[in-house]
């Protein structure tokens, strides 16, 4: 049933070359309650989407369950909105492309966002001014340990910035999302969309294509353009996308750094809490375009590290080193975004 000692290097973005010791790909509910029910006594299981937001530093040891199962279906449906359900091994930027297809608004700034829906609550994933939470309305879930199936709405999720109950002790890797429920706006409402243009580049985008009247596909089409020339293509540079998330500090944390460094990037959240751009401090520290032990800091992005050749331990030790620099000069700790397997 399982594949044993299974090479997961086309199955993880950072092309790490780790073995798994059991590896099942399930394309059904019911394959998955058959697998668990069928692993071996004792071993540990790891839910796999695309592998765009994990860094194996070793090989695993435990039953990696990959998640295929290929659903969307519209459940209900009124003038303004749609509620779609959307089993978990889609792919999600072929959602966004299907949903922008049929007309539906909502997905189009999380467009070219790498992995699996049913991947995309475990961190709320987020870009350009959107996170799955604005569009979430629930997911369904199987616990590993019995078989359970629950359903989780938008507050029980607990999402936060890049966080989910999924990222808590009591949650973490003992859930399977089997399918996850988004509320979309429809066209048929008449009212035109609501589009967030104000993040980024997306303004200055819009100004050199001309754009006269904006569509949930035009918007789409610009936030591509935009993520094609600032992030590397895994396909060629393996990485995770951003390493470490922007930290969030108080207001008064915030100050005290820009005192010692005005030219701080930072945005102000409200509630006396500010963000900080990680990658700003990295690179201020020069460690963009530096290469250690197989690992790089890509060129134009400080934010994102790159695996070449010295696969994922590489990666997480020259981490750790920035972590180290940047906790010395500006007090703060840099959390890292993908799931780390030592
Ligand atoms: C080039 C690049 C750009 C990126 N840009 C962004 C971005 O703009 N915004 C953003 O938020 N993220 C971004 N990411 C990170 C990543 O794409 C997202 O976190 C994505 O949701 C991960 O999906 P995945 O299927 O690859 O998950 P995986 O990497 O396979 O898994 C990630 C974690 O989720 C768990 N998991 C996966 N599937 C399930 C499931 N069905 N049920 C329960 N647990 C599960 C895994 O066990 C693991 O802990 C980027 C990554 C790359 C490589």
């Amino acid at each position: 049933m399982f594949q044993k000692q299974f090479c997961l290097v086309d199955h993880n973005t950072l092309a790490s070359k780790a073995l798994a010791a059991y590896f099942y790909a399930f394309s059904s509910e019911e394959q998955l309650h058959g697998v668990l029910a069928a692993r071996p006594p004792g071993v540990n299981c790891l839910v796999l989407g695309s592998g765009s937001n994990v860094v194996f530093a070793s090989d695993v040891d435990a039953l990696v369950l990959h998640n295929v199962i290929q659903s969307i279906e519209v459940v209900d449906q009124t003038e303004e909105s749609v509620l779609v359900q959307v089993a978990g091994g889609v792919l999600w930027h072929s959602l966004v492309l299907w949903s922008i297809e049929e007309g539906y608004s909502g997905l189009e700034n999380l467009s070219l966002i790498p992995g699996t829906v049913g991947a995309a609550p475990i961190q709320n994933i987020g870009a350009y001014g959107v996170e799955l939470c604005d569009v979430f309305e629930s997911l369904d879930a199987i616990e590993i340990e019995t078989g359970r199936r629950i359903s989780l709405n938008k507050a029980q999720c607990g999402f936060a910035y890049r966080h989910s109950i999924f990222k808590t002790p009591a949650y973490i890797g003992q859930w399977v999302v089997v399918s996850v429920t988004l509320k979309l706006r429809s066209p048929k409402g008449g009212g035109g969309f609501d589009f967030k243009t104000e993040y980024g580049e997306i303004e200055a985008e819009l100004a050199r294509r001309n754009v006269a009247r904006l569509t949930p596909k035009l918007m789409s089409d610009v936030i591509i353009s935009i993520r094609q020339r600032k992030l590397p293509d895994p396909n060629v540079l393996p990485n995770v996308g951003s390493f470490f998330k922007n930290p969030i500090v108080t207001t008064d944390e915030c100050n005290r750094i820009k005192n010692k460094f005005p030219a701080l990037v930072h945005y102000p959240l409200g509630g006396g809490k500010s963000k900080l751009a990680a990658g700003w401090m990295i690179d201020q520290l020069g460690w963009k375009g530096r290469e250690e032990g197989g690992a790089k800091v890509h060129d134009q992005q400080a934010l994102v590290l790159t695996n070449v050749g010295g696969g994922g331990k590489a990666v997480v030790d020259l981490s750790k080193k920035i972590q180290v620099d940047v906790f010395d000069v500006y007090g703060v700790f840099l959390e890292p975004e993908p799931l780390i397997f030592v």
